[in-house]
């Protein structure tokens, strides 16, 4: 998956398509004459809404880099933290004539920063409108308004087009960061090491990133630990762990396109196994903490043993699974929920069949194809739930129009029908109607187009935002073309309309 990716879709393709045509540069960065760079600050943050700070303009990240080494916390009662270091290195290419840009980073402290090999100086914030001499970089932390910005000046400016590698020395103690609703997320310290599932835009709790699904890159890892414990991380590992005087280095590459919050280097005391592939050779790799009770682990055990036969299946409705390994990280650490992180989700305390088949349809909805605003969120739950019960049934379970009927007969309250799915809030982002009302959404679709448009439907969505990200919009334009038919109705009736959706779609 290397070469160059346009960060979002055909807008900003197209702005860059006529940069490569012409040599002049977009509106944004117009010259003042032509030819002539003109070298501007991109944006604090992507754009999203939701999250305004969130991601960063101007340029697109190709590649991550992450060398970490991690103490975790001593026994009990020492606090719930750990000692973090890292040197993340990042390749970049500008979007724009750069004379400034940003990343997010939170709760960490930046020792040094190097653009192109030099070395830039740390300096204070400067006025808003102030110059700054010299290659240089200050980091903004403001708690209160959720604005974690790194930003770097560098010198030479940076040309549109050109790639630059950015080399950043950071580190700090890690506890436990918490999200806008107040839940564990990001680099969540465990007395055992930690778990790290950073949705929405928590992965710049460890480690300096552009934390908007806009931005896809690759990765790599070398995550050195204690001998004895044990990283995961996505992907593969292309070469053994290999340890020295008393400490491990993991590592793990992560080749495919991949979103920041899907970003995972968990630690703790984990059983790695690598025993099994899908039908389609799908390597999978599990990680599995060796302190979970008899019962936790019976249950684990066979939910990951369906896996295969799960990707099989998933394979034959969707096309073929998007990357190149899969697997669970299953930790005895509760944060309370599980996340889809690519290619290895994280379970907290155990892994049932239903949550794993839920995260496995994410690897499509939501990995392959991501949120292009955190507004259309419904695409990813909505998705994983349907594809859950859809294994409910493959396996002798209830239908999909059942599980269909049952959501829909009970009594709710208003307050239930009354949130817009397609536009839930940034503190709606995981309420549970984007799950349910959102799977039924495309049980009604279903309904509405047949059979045989819904799954063209699917692939269509799957083939056109495969690696990239996608809207509501765009998504409606999919299924228009694969049923004939006009939806503007049909999608204002579930996604926006703040009410019971008529019975219509019900098939006893
Ligand atoms: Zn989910």
């Amino acid at each position: 998956m290397g070469g160059m990716r346009m960060r979002i879709g055909a807008t900003v393709t197209a702005v860059v398509l006529v940069v490569a045509a012409t040599g002049v540069s977009s509106a944004a960065a117009a010259p003042d004459k032509p030819g002539q760079p003109r070298y501007t600050a991109g944006a604090v943050g992507a754009g999203d809404a939701y999250f305004p700070s969130s991601g960063n303009g101007g340029y697109d990240v190709q590649h991550y880099d992450l060398a970490v080494t991690y103490t975790p916390p001593a026994a009990a009662p020492a606090p719930l933290e750990g000692q973090f270091s890292g040197v993340a290195t990042i390749d970049l290419v500008a979007l724009q004539d750069l004379d400034r840009f940003n990343l997010d980073l939170r709760g960490m402290t930046v020792q040094s920063v190097a653009i192109g090999g030099k070395a830039a100086a740390s300096v204070a914030p400067p006025a808003p409108g102030a110059t700054v001499d010299g290659a240089a970089f200050w980091h903004v932390q403001d708690d209160a308004n959720r604005v974690w910005e790194l930003t770097i000046q560098p010198r030479p400016k940076i040309k549109t087009g050109q790639t630059v590698r950015v080399v950043i020395g950071y580190g700090g103690t890690t506890t436990r960061p918490l999200d806008i609703e107040d839940a564990l997320y990001g680099w969540v310290t465990t007395r055992d090491g930690a778990i790290v599932a950073s949705e929405p835009e928590g992965s710049m709790t460890w480690y300096p990133v552009s934390d908007h699904p806009t931005d896809k890159a690759s990765y790599s890892f070398a995550i050195t630990v204690p001998e004895g414990k044990v990283a995961v991380a996505n992907g593969t590992q292309p070469k053994p762990a290999t340890t020295t005087a008393g400490w491990t280095t993991w590592y793990w590459d992560a080749p495919d396109q991949q979103a920041s919050y899907l970003t995972t280097a968990s630690v703790g005391d984990f059983e790695l196994r690598q025993t099994y592939t899908s039908a389609s050779g799908v390597p999978i790799i599990d990680a599995v903490d060796t302190k979970l009770t008899p019962q936790r682990l019976a249950t684990t055990n066979a939910s990951l043993a369906q896996q295969p036969a799960m990707i099989d299946y998933f394979e034959s409705q969707f096309g073929p699974y998007p990357f190149g390994s899969f697997g669970a990280i299953v930790d005895n650490d509760s944060v309370g929920y599980a996340l889809e992180t690519q290619t290895r989700p994280v379970y907290s305390s155990q892994a049932s069949q239903g949550t794993v088949a839920h995260e496995l349809a994410h690897q499509w909805f939501g990995n392959s194809v991501s949120p292009e605003r955190w507004q259309d969120i419904w695409l990813n739950e909505g998705w994983a739930t349907y594809a859950a019960w859809m294994w409910t049934e493959r396996t002798g379970g209830i239908s999909t129009q059942q599980a269909y009927n049952a959501w829909y007969a009970p009594a709710r309250t208003p307050d239930y029908w009354a949130l817009p799915i397609g536009d839930p809030g940034a503190l709606g982002l995981f309420a549970t109607q984007v799950y349910n009302r959102g799977a039924a959404t495309l049980q009604a679709l279903r309904v509405e187009v047949g059979d045989e448009a819904f799954f063209a439907g699917a692939r269509l969505w799957l083939e056109r935002y495969d690696d990239s990200t996608g809207t509501s919009e765009g998504f409606q334009a999919v299924f228009e073309e694969t049923s004939g038919k006009d939806l503007d109705g049909f999608f204002q009736i579930w996604l926006r309309d703040p009410v019971k959706p008529p019975a219509t779609w019900t098939i006893p």
